[in-house]
């Protein structure tokens, strides 16, 4: 029997796996995609994009709630519709997975619906039928984690815990909530329920929220929730669950804390469980890559999630891209990353990219670091925003971009023009001689970029 066969193969169709399939097909290959449920994976579907959407209905709440702060008059109170909310971002998910679908359609990409079940680095079985592939690209994602703790399973099974995945199309909006977990997770659904008017209380084991960050935005930041009524308790670890009742300890002490809704929000595991038949290097769950995403099997490529490195989407598609385009021929794909921009969407917003200040110094590199508040940018006030700053931290010599870190509203756009700046090597001094629109929020990087320099005009 003649086998139906191609290029590349690639398994799951996220962030990671969808991007290379389509680049590998925009470069001339032949190439099938396997997706058991929607195309758009945990991104589209159930992480970045619904949460994005309802964020905004959450802040479109609180800023008609602060109304008269702009001089409009409102008649009567303020209410929100949870299901409206659900059905805004259900068609909102909707419309980019359907348009996921006509982009890999449009670009010559067989989309094979169905469980993919890996027999080998050439062989993949869907629904009973066998395809044969040169290239294999595995990008199966990864899974919440539901850690050991005692009555946590038992709540998890009677809806009581719930991972982001079922609190992202819950009934009602929780009373209470409890989140295990202070990372990005954990802060963006803080966020989100805290501005709805829910009580909202954060346990973090580490000794502080959102540890990927740099210190100074993590404890402003911090400070912010605080304001914001959301409470957290850090150096806090859960004990155990008992119905609706969360025990942890702190300062050697238990206490205990009622939740209607508990959010597990404390990791991911890579989905590599059904992959054992190919025996790749793995690092616990996660496979091993090189750094054109090939794993220790030649031929097989992991990307995403899969392989742990960041679970983040862009970096996904990043990775789907250079497998792509190192299958197909261009040897010289792969992947830097060391630039991988970090962002955390609430109000305000969190975005860094390259090193801490703790990790410069860890390096031994002579830095000098540079901020400039939102205070003094007139954009931000004229917004009716004023928390946060950003911080640029330069080389001594050159003033070269070390790491640029902003806490303020829009960061995880602004971040962008200092990843371009590093990937040309750039420096403070481009920056600040580069004309900058006013008014605009961009201003507060070149302001910094000339504290780096010399001295900031507005400061
Ligand atoms: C609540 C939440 C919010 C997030 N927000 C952000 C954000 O704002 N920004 C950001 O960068 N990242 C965010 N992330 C992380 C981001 O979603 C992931 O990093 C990204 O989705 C990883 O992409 P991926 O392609 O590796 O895997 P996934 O998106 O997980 O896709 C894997 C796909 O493979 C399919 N699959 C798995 N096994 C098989 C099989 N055997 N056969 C067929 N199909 C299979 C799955 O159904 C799935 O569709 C968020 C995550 C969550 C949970």
């Amino acid at each position: 029997m003649n086998l139906k066969s191609y290029d590349i193969i690639v398994l799951g169709g996220g962030p990671g796996g969808y991007v290379a399939a389509i680049k590998a097909a925009q470069l001339g290959g032949k190439v099938a995609l396997i997706e058991k449920e929607v195309v758009g994976g945990i991104c589209l579907n159930h992480g970045c994009i619904p949460t994005k959407t309802l964020l905004k209905n959450a802040k479109v709440y609180k800023t008609i709630k602060h109304a008269s702060e702009y001089g409009i008059v409102l008649g009567g109170d303020v209410s929100f519709d949870w299901s409206l909310m659900l059905k805004r971002k259900d068609s909102v998910v909707r419309r980019l997975t359907t348009g996921v679908s006509g982009l890999l359609k449009k670009n010559g990409v067989d989309v094979i619906s169905g469980f993919g079940k890996v027999l080998s680095a050439t062989k993949v079985e869907v629904n009973g039928e066998v395809f044969e592939t040169k290239n294999l690209i595995l990008a199966t994602g990864a899974s919440p984690i539901i850690p050991p703790i005692p009555g946590l399973k038992e709540a998890y099974e009677h809806k009581i815990a719930v991972t982001s995945r079922e609190l992202l199309a819950i009934k009602d909006a929780p009373k209470k909530l409890v989140i295990i977990g202070g990372g990005v997770i954990g802060v963006e659904f803080a966020t989100i329920f805290s501005s709805l008017g829910s009580d909202v209380t954060i346990i973090e084991k580490l000794d502080g929220i959102i540890p990927m960050m740099d210190d100074d935005i993590r404890s402003q930041y911090q400070k912010i929730l605080k304001r914001e009524g959301i409470k957290i308790f850090v150096n806090a670890e859960v004990k155990a669950v008992k119905g609706n009742e969360v025990t942890y300890q702190i300062d050697g002490k238990d206490e205990t804390v009622t939740a209607d809704t508990i959010l597990v929000s404390v990791g991911m595991r890579p989905n590599s469980a059904e992959l054992e038949v190919l025996n790749l290097k793995m690092d616990r769950a996660a496979v091993v890559t090189d750094e054109h995403l090939e794993t220790s099997v030649k031929g097989v490529y992991a990307i995403g999630d899969l392989n742990g490195k960041y679970m983040l989407a862009h970096v996904a598609s990043a990775e789907g891209i250079v497998a792509a385009e190192y299958i197909m021929g261009k040897k010289d794909a792969r992947m830097r990353y060391d630039r991988v921009p970090n962002a955390i969407y609430g109000s305000p917003e969190v975005a860094s990219v390259g090193l801490t200040e703790k990790e410069v110094k860890e390096k031994g590199i002579a830095y000098k670091v540079s901020t400039f508040p939102l205070q003094a940018s007139g954009k931000a006030l004229a917004d009716n925003e004023k928390d946060g700053f950003v911080k640029l931290i330069v080389s001594e010599k050159y003033k070269e971009i070390l790491g640029a870190h902003i806490l303020s509203y829009g960061a995880s756009d602004l971040i962008a023009e200092l990843g371009v700046t590093m990937t040309l090597e750039g420096t403070a001094n481009e920056i600040a001689h580069t004309i900058h629109p006013h008014p605009t929020l961009s201003e507060i990087i070149m302001e910094a970029a000339h504290g780096a320099v010399d001295k900031p005009i507005h400061m």
